[in-house]
């Protein structure tokens, strides 16, 4: 069976969300209420600052106001790989605050600890695995980023174990691998849907109030209360707490430091006992390659592959629409990675088939501030790797609304903003060009031409 054969009873909707254990919607927004602090968005980021908000303080009068379903978007329909770095990884942190890369990787520790303890505490049940995550080099190109990475993470007293081909073919037999390094601590996998809900019930359970199908039209300023007005409703809340991803934000001046970026999946059927023994995966890490463009590939409980990432697709005019989220073009092209690294999974089947919206900022993590006199906090820009950092941008959030500085609010990386991205139609020549040379990049031994490395120089760049 050809990779187009696999594909073709494919469901065109995520695997996550596309489950009978989907919880049923919570009621609308309807009439004029008041809180303490309004919830935008009920993705992880508005999760976590819900929930957290009730953590530090019961008595709190909470609301949550999310447009479509709990987790629907990003955080439900996403590879699961909640990883401990807050900045898109150790070379991109290093390259960017060299002085706090240490901090921010302890941070990033001890959110994930975090994560982990606070969902037993809560009994949400996300199938949290603290797995790691095998990167693995295909091209000779690409070994000589890994020998970097090991050494970088040594120097911060952390161990990324460096394993020659054969030593990674013990762990996951490929015949593209060239070598690989296990991060054996800092990444777990997740099943995201299920915790997005879980952390839904978890809110609801310590008292917030959340209205899911109730999109925020708009924000202004009341006087002593911030006012959100909705389609039936409205809220007027002391503080506002903005967690709306890479949709069109309410505070206008988000648009310049995000944009939307297109990511797709696929998920097989269940793999049966012989076909996973032909693949070894004894410890079921996730696995990414190490191309600018570049796959990331997990097991799910029941054995099923979800096989994602390489095309990171900009429309341009940085429109966010329903259709987008399928791409047979990209489709096709991940069916067909996908056997030609696991030759031994030949006949197997997809049964589902995604894509989805990525918040891209021109620094890959996510960033944060505050507007309306501190009334109102925001994070958002976590480029493809938010599912833990979230938890900590939710923090940031609370701490920037609580008005007293901690160790969060006091690091350049939250004081900072991104580069903006240059206005349409600029931005997506930009844009365009940027994936272009990295295509190329990718097809000439990681070589990246002048305006790669201009980019680079500037700290600017475009990823997923
Ligand atoms: C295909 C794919 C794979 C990914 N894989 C990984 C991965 O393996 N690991 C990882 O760390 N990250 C991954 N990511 C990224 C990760 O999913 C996100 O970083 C994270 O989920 C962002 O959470 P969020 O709450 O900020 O945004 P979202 O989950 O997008 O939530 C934002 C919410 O705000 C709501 N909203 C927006 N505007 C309004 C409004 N005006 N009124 C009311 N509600 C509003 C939206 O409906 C939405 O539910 C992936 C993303 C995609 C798309």
């Amino acid at each position: 069976m050809g990779p187009l054969k696999a594909l073709a009873d494919a469901e065109r909707k995520p695997y996550w969300l596309d489950r009978p254990i989907a919880p049923e919607p919570l009621p609308r927004l309807v009439g004029d209420v008041t809180a303490d602090l309004a919830v935008v968005g009920g993705g992880f980021t508005g999760l976590w600052t819900a929930l957290m908000a009730k953590e530090r303080d019961p008595s709190l009068d909470v609301v949550l106001l999310e447009g479509g379903r709990a987790g629907w978007a990003a955080s439900g329909r996403n590879g699961g790989f909640c990883a401990a770095s807050l900045t898109h990884g150790l070379g991109n942190g290093l390259e960017r605050w060299p002085d706090e890369i240490a901090a921010l990787e302890r941070l990033g520790r001890e959110n994930l600890g975090e994560i982990e303890a606070s969902l037993a505490r809560h009994g949400v049940a996300c199938s949290f695995e603290r797995t790691g995550e095998l990167r693995v080099a295909t091209e000779e190109w690409q070994l000589a980023g890994l020998d970097e990475e090991a050494a970088v993470a040594a120097s911060l007293g952390r161990r990324l174990e460096r394993l020659d081909a054969d030593r990674v073919r013990a762990e996951l037999d490929s015949p593209t691998y060239l070598g690989g390094l296990w991060d054996r601590e800092g990444v777990a996998m997740v099943d995201p849907a299920r915790l997005a809900w879980g952390l839904r019930d978890a809110c609801v359970r310590l008292g917030v109030r959340v209205a899911e199908e109730t999109p925020v039209r708009s924000l202004r300023d009341g006087g002593r209360l911030l006012e959100l007005r909705t389609p039936q409703g409205s809220v007027r809340a002391r503080r506002v707490a903005l967690g709306t991803g890479a949709f069109p934000p309410l505070l206008r001046r988000l648009r310049h430091f995000l944009i939307p970026v297109y990511d797709y999946a696929l998920m097989t059927e269940p793999l049966s006992a012989a076909q996973l023994a032909a693949l070894g995966w004894r410890n079921r890490q996730g696995v990414g390659d190490s191309g600018n463009q570049f796959h990331y590939y997990r097991l799910t409980d029941d054995n099923r592959v979800l096989w994602g990432g390489y095309d990171a697709v900009y429309h341009n005019g940085g429109l966010v629409r329903p259709e987008y989220d399928q791409r047979d073009a990209t489709f096709e092209k991940l069916a067909r990675h996908f056997f030609e690294t696991f030759p031994q999974l030949h006949g197997v089947r997809f049964t589902h088939r995604w894509g989805g919206v990525i918040d891209t900022c021109s620094r890959f993590s996510a960033f944060f501030g505050t507007a309306y006199g501190s009334r109102l906090a925001y994070a958002a820009g976590y480029t493809g790797l938010g599912v833990g950092a979230t938890r900590f941008g939710a923090n940031v959030m609370l701490d920037l609304l609580d008005g007293r500085p901690t160790e969060r609010t006091s690091l350049r990386m939250v004081r900072d903003k991104p580069m903006p991205f240059p206005p349409e139609p600029v931005r997506s020549g930009v844009v365009q060009f940027t994936r272009w040379s990295m295509v190329r990049a990718d097809a000439h031994q990681g070589r990246r031409n002048a305006w790669l490395r201009m980019l680079d120089a500037m700290g600017f760049g475009f990823d997923s």
